[in-house]
């Protein structure tokens, strides 16, 4: 791309305390031509704090497509631009995907200024191992899906996290329960770097109880994280014969009905049952 070709950063803004944001990040805000924002109203509160008054133009997973077009255009007429999100890092379930890519197939720079994130904030504070970690965006939002969900990471052997919303945190910590051994370490991060910030590290089942138990613990923004399947943790698998009657029950049944019933019928843990369940379905499908 020729010289007179602008840039795209990609600029993280806070999660919550609004201190959260890198010197860089307020020069680029300053400099640049435009502000490509999630929210320009959500947006505009942060740059009144730090004094800052520049163009916006709105950015949402409703018009990527087009306003990426309109935005590469704009960085070839030599305009610099800004992307952020309504808070922490773009792009991290959050809009700028198409935008990225878009501009990378067109040979324009990119140029990160990163800063805050809730996945890392969690993961660093979360005293779980974090050498290798796996990030999944959001839950699903049905619980049927939630199941299948849990039990494809049930034996995950590395750290993995999530982000949750506060209406579907515990029915989420509900669906996991019935899936991983409820003395998993988990660690559920909330309301980071804000005023009722709570980070809690326990077992799966206490976790589950705390936010039964506890309204507060159903409020705000949170990340879930949970600990890896260690060796000694391993649940025994099912006999073929328990295998069979599992396999029968589901060519009449849904897989929650044949578990169910599997249940009564061979006394095995639900837990297991759901997850040779998952396993056979699958495999008729491949
Ligand atoms: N791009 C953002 C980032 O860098 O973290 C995430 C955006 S995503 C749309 C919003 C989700 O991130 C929230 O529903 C919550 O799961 C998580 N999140 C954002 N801010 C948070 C905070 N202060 N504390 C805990 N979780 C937060």
């Amino acid at each position: 791309m020729s010289s007179e070709c602008g840039k795209l950063y990609v600029v993280a803004t806070p999660i919550g305390n609004l201190a959260d944001i890198t010197f860089r990040a307020i020069e680029i805000l300053k400099q640049v031509d435009l502000i490509a924002a999630e929210d320009t109203r959500h947006v505009k509160m942060l740059l009144q704090h730090y004094g800052i008054s520049n163009k916006l133009i709105s950015l949402h997973q409703h018009n990527e497509d087009k306003a990426s077009a309109g935005l590469l255009e704009k960085l070839r007429e030599g305009l610099s631009i800004a992307l952020v999100s309504d808070a922490g890092t773009p792009l991290l379930s959050d809009p700028g995907m198409p935008l990225v890519k878009m501009l990378k197939d067109a040979g324009v720079d990119v140029v990160p200024v990163p800063g805050a994130c809730a996945l890392i904030a969690a993961l660093s504070a979360s005293g779980l191992p974090i050498t290798q970690f796996v990030f999944e965006g959001f839950s699903p939002r049905t619980s049927s899906a939630r199941l299948a969900f849990f039990s494809e990471r049930l034996m995950r052997p590395i750290t993995w996290a999530f982000y949750e919303s506060s209406h579907r945190v515990q029915a989420s910590l509900q669906d996991m329960a019935e899936v991983l051994p409820l003395d998993r370490q988990i660690v559920i991060a909330r309301e980071l770097t804000k005023l009722h910030e709570t980070i809690v590290k326990t077992t799966l089942g206490e976790a589950l109880k705390l936010v039964e138990q506890d309204a507060n613990m159903r409020k705000g923004e949170f990340v879930v994280i949970v600990d890896g399947a260690t060796i000694d943790k391993k649940e025994p698998i099912i006999t073929p014969e328990q295998e069979k009657v599992l396999s029968v029950l589901l060519t009449e049944c849904s897989i929650k009905t044949a578990v169910a019933l599997a249940v009564e019928i061979t006394g095995v843990r639900k837990k297991l049952l759901y997850q040779a369940a998952l396993e056979l379905e699958k495999a008729k499908d491949a």
